[in-house]
Order: structure tokens, then sequence, then C-alpha cells
């Protein structure tokens, strides 16, 4: 009979981690994944380059957890972005701070990350097996261990560290929530997050390809607050929009769809200051037709739909506007509606919203409040972050609290 101390199942960055902190702790540590090789996922983070943690405070870091940041709290107390960077500095991965406090290796390689895990991991002795764990073994409301086909392994403590639902060719394919179900606990309702937005709108497949940059993003419900404003940079696309700024929003976008959204083309101009610079624009090419009045001011590709979208007959002549047209313009200008009328499937998002429910989980050691011996750490836990690098520092800090109770 195999039996070890503990069984981590998942080699993303939320069992590597777990599993090093059980085994520097003196524990045999198996550590079961289904892939043939450890943290596919990982290493695709960043546009490969992995951002790997974010150098703020915990009040900072928990803003930026909409979902259950008091869940985490101990947590990241205990093992901080600044713990993770002297973790991969030790195994030799120096880091450098971005833009926003984001962190990513000096070398810009996400693999670099992946194999400071892996070595961390078989340096201190965890025995990395390859297997699609199938089944959790629970007796008498104990865990018992693990089956992977028609082989057993057991240990009387197992960690569940399988990732969420989103990218599910890297692995993580949302089996952690099936296996989590199995032995009673509740999934709350998976989303995604942090993904692209679909929208019926024509102006999206007119741009389509066409990248805004240094725009300012809305986004409103039912109500009159926005719900996530932003500047940055968008993308058109033949479903709706994507890019930087509209990953972001979508995690603020909770509710039924759909929502409305704005473009602000020209922020850094108040509408005074906007208004001011049509008017010198349109007389210094008075005799033009509308339609050829906008290259200084938009895109070519986007001149087209944007005339069109103000009503006024393209081959009016900018010197016979009216004050009312002019005025139109603008408030397009300063505010281009976009209907968003959902998501891009979850296989596309950066990361699952949903998973084991928070109340069934004790955040101080992250055992399972139904099977003892259980435990939970990374995305199959229902915690998701913003962009940033929140989202590794969660299956770091909450794989160091389960790795050591364990
Ligand atoms: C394109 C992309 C870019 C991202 N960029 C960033 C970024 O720059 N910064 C950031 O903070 N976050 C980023 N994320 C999010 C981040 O990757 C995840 O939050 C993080 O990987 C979660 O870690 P995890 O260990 O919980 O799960 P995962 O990384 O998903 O790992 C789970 C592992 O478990 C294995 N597994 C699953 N089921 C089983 C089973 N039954 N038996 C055995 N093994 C199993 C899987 O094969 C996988 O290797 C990005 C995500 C994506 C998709």
């Amino acid at each position: 009979m195999m039996k070890y101390d503990v069984i981590v199942v998942g080699g993303g960055p939320a069992g590597l981690f777990g599993a090093y902190n059980a085994a520097i702790n003196g524990k045999s540590v198996l550590l079961l994944e289904k892939n043939d090789r450890c943290g596919r996922k990982l290493d695709i983070t960043g546009k490969g380059r992995c951002n790997v943690t974010n150098m703020c405070s915990r009040e900072e870091f928990l803003n930026n957890v909409p979902q259950n940041p008091r869940f985490l709290m101990s947590a990241i107390s205990r093992f901080s972005p600044e713990d993770t960077v002297a973790f991969f500095e030790a195994w030799g991965v120096k880091t450098k701070v971005e833009r926003g406090n984001r962190v990513f290796p000096e070398s810009d390689r996400a693999n670099d990350i992946t194999k400071a895990l892996v070595t961390a991991c078989e340096t201190v002795g965890v025995v990395i097996k390859r297997g699609n764990v199938s089944a959790l073994l629970v007796d008498n409301g104990a865990i018992k261990g693990v089956r992977v086909g028609k082989a057993e392994f057991f240990s009387d403590s197992v960690l569940v560290a399988c990732g969420g639902s989103s990218y599910p060719k890297t692995g993580s394919d949302g089996s952690g929530h099936r296996l989590a179900e199995s032995v009673g606990h509740n999934i709350t309702p998976i989303r995604p997050s942090l993904v692209p937005l679909v929208s019926p709108d024509k102006l999206c497949r007119d741009c389509m390809g066409l990248s805004l940059r240094n725009v300012g993003i809305s986004f409103y419900g039912s109500g009159k607050k926005p719900l996530y404003e932003e500047q940055g940079e968008m993308m058109f696309t033949h479903f709706g929009v994507t890019g930087p700024v509209i990953l972001s929003a979508s995690a603020y976008l909770r509710g039924d769809f759909p929502f409305k959204m704005f473009i602000d083309l020209k922020p850094a101009l108040d509408e005074k200051t906007l208004d001011k610079r049509l008017l010198r624009d349109f007389s210094e090419n008075s005799n033009r037709e509308l339609k050829n009045g906008f290259s200084a001011l938009l895109p070519s590709k986007l001149i087209d739909p944007f005339v069109a979208m103000t009503g006024i007959p393209p081959e009016t002549r900018l010197n016979s506007l009216t004050r009312e047209q002019r005025t139109t313009i603008l408030s397009l200008m300063k505010a281009l509606p976009i209907k968003i009328s959902g998501t891009r499937p979850i296989d596309e998002a950066i990361v699952t919203g949903g998973g084991v429910d928070c109340r069934e989980i004790d955040p101080k050691t992250m055992q399972s409040k139904l099977v003892s011996g259980l435990y939970f750490a990374g995305e199959v836990i229902d915690i998701d972050a913003y962009t940033g690098g929140f989202n590794l520092q969660i299956a770091f800090s909450t794989a160091f609290v389960a790795g050591n109770a364990m």
C-alpha cells in the first residue's frame, strides 16, 4: 500500500507551493499532476512574462479581490507579496517591479517561475507523478486518499489544488470542483472573469482589429453610478471588445447583462477644450465634407462608423454644421456608446469566478469543514481578483497556509 503524509492534487502554482511547504515541514509528499508537466497555465501567465505578484499593502491587496476578500485576510498576512518575491529570489529568480506595483521575473520568462517551483519541490523531496485524480477516498468524514485510474494512493491529508475551469487546455478543466462536490462541498456558480466582452453593435464588426490606446472606458448597469471607469487600451473584434481595460472591467460586471459601455475617445480634453478644437479643425477645413473632417482626430477605420453614428449626412460641409450637430459630435467623442450583451465563454477567461464555497473552508488552515484532512488552495476556491498579479499571490498565500497546516 502506497501511503504518504500528504497528497497534493494538481501541479499548478498552488499545488507546487503547497507541496513544497508540507515537505519542508518533514512530510513525505506525493504531487499528482494530470499533464506531462507541471505549470502549463503558469507558463502562459502575463503573456508569457508572469505577473507573479503585486507589491502593495494588505489593504490595497484586498481591495483588488472583489469576491470573498475577508476569507483571505489571514492567508495574505501570513504569506505576503514580499514573501513571494523573497521565495523566488532565494530560488534564483530575480524580479522587477513595473507600473502598478506589478512584479515580473527580470528575465520576462514565466517558465523561470515554474522551473523554480518544480526545482524547489524536487529539492525538498516532493515526489511528482503524472496522474489524473478521478476520486477522493473518504471514510467516516475523513480523507483517506485519492484514486487515479485503477490505482489508489493513501494519505490522511489531501490538498485539492486543481485550479478553476478557464483555459481547460492547460489542465484546469473544473475537475477540482467535481472532486469537492463529490464529497459534499457546495460549488458557488461558476462564471468567467477577466474575459473579453460580447457586443451586438455593428460598430465592433466595422472596426474589427482596431486598437484604441489611451481611451477612457466606463461601464454602467441600471444605476447612474459607473460600475467601472479606467483609461487604457482596448480593441474591437468580430464578437465585441477585448484588451487590457476590457478584461479588467469584466470582473466588475456582476448581475444581469446587458451593460452599457462608453468610450471617451479624447480623455485628455474636457468638453470645452474639445469643442474649441473641433471648431478650429472644422473652420480650417470648412469646405470639406463631414466624412473628411476627422483625419486628425480619429483613427481612419473609426471615421465612417463614427459619422454614421452621429446621424448627420456624411456629405454635409463642415462650414454648414449647426451648433446642435457639433454638440452631437462632441458628445459621441466623449461617450461613444456600446451595448455589452455578455461575456465570451469561460474557456477564454483569465480566471474563474465561483468555486468551492468559502464558508465551508477554515481560512486559518484551508481545511474543509466537512471532510477532515481535506484541504483546498488556489483558484479552485471561490475567490478571484482583478489583474495585477493578485490571482497568483492568492494561489501562493492559500497554498502556504494549507501546506503548513497539513
Ligand atoms: C492566459 C492567462 C494569463 C494569466 N496571467 C496571470 C498573471 O500574469 N498574474 C496572475 O496573478 N494570474 C494570472 N492568471 C491567473 C493564474 O494563472 C491562475 O489564477 C493560477 O494559475 C491559479 O493557480 P492554481 O494552482 O490554483 O491552478 P492552475 O494553475 O490552474 O493549476 C491547476 C493544476 O491542476 C491540474 N489538475 C486539474 N485537475 C486535476 C486532476 N483531477 N488530477 C491531477 N491534476 C489536475 C491541472 O492540470 C493544473 O496543472 C492568468 C491566467 C491565464 C489563463
